[in-house]
């Protein structure tokens, strides 16, 4: 579904990724780790082109080339992504923040955007909050709004840049829950996470980045019980 080709990036004279090769499978679910600087948000930003980068890299979504162009809007359709700080639009209630895009961008009735949009709110345990502000909410369930949002448009692949961490850790089990269950559900995910039990627990495939190189890829078994390389047992020394 995914399929990244010689991903070189740079900013200025600084190479952030190298070369990157990588291919994701409909269905499947990838958890990115590494160290901080490794270049995991850039990797995943560059698949629907939230970063530019090198021209004669590929990336392909659904086999469309991610570039700029006429085309890119199609793979942002596609593509949804939940970030870090959960950029809710914050003068919209919950319920109107998940109506918004399909309405916008694919011309959803109101009543059915609204329907689909209860039905995920329900889905990701928030009902009740419909019609709150996002500041009323906690960070949890700004960031579980945040997952039922990008889940409106219906996308093929839900990139996730570090969801939990800017969570009190009270609230990391109810939105790891979430995409745990969706996990469950068949939903291509790429999700760079520092989890490392929910990786092991979760991902079909972890893959460790380091100083911009993808350095090891494999089930989670292969990765955290017998890594070959010496810098993810290096890593994983320091964070397990
Ligand atoms: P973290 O775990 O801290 O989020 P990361 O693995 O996601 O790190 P990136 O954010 O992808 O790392 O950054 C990779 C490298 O690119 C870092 O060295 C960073 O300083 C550099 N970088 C990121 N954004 C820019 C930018 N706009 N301009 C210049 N350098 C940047
Ligand atoms: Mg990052």
């Amino acid at each position: 579904l995914i399929s990244i080709r010689g991903l070189t990036k740079a900013y200025g004279t600084f190479t952030v990724l190298h070369g990157i090769d990588l291919d994701v499978a409909e269905g499947e679910v990838v958890c990115v780790i590494g160290p901080s600087g490794s270049g995991k948000s850039t990797l995943i930003r560059c698949i629907n082109h939230l970063e530019a980068f090198q021209p004669d890299s590929t990336i392909t979504v659904d086999g469309i080339r991610v570039a700029p162009g006429p085309a890119l809007a199609k793979v942002r359709a596609e593509v949804g992504m939940v970030f870090q700080s959960f950029n809710l639009f914050p003068h919209m209630t919950v319920l109107k923040n998940v109506m918004i895009a399909p309405m916008r961008v694919r011309n959803t009735p109101a009543a059915e955007a609204e329907r689909k949009a209860r039905e995920l709110l329900s889905r990701v345990g928030i009902s009740e909050q419909a019609e709150k502000f996002p500041g009323q909410l906690s960070g949890g369930q700004q960031q579980r709004v945040a997952i039922a949002r990008a889940l409106a448009m219906e996308p093929r692949v839900l990139l996730f840049d570090e969801p939990t961490s800017a969570l009190d850790p009270e609230m990391v089990g109810e939105v790891l829950d979430v995409m745990r269950k969706l996990a469950g559900t068949g939903v291509t995910m790429v999700i760079v996470t520092h989890e490392m039990g929910f990786a092991r627990q979760v991902a079909d495939r972890v893959i460790f980045m380091d100083g911009g190189r993808l350095v090891e890829s494999g089930t989670p078994s292969d990765i955290f019980d017998n890594p070959k390389e010496a810098r993810t047992r290096g890593f994983l020394r320091a964070v397990l």
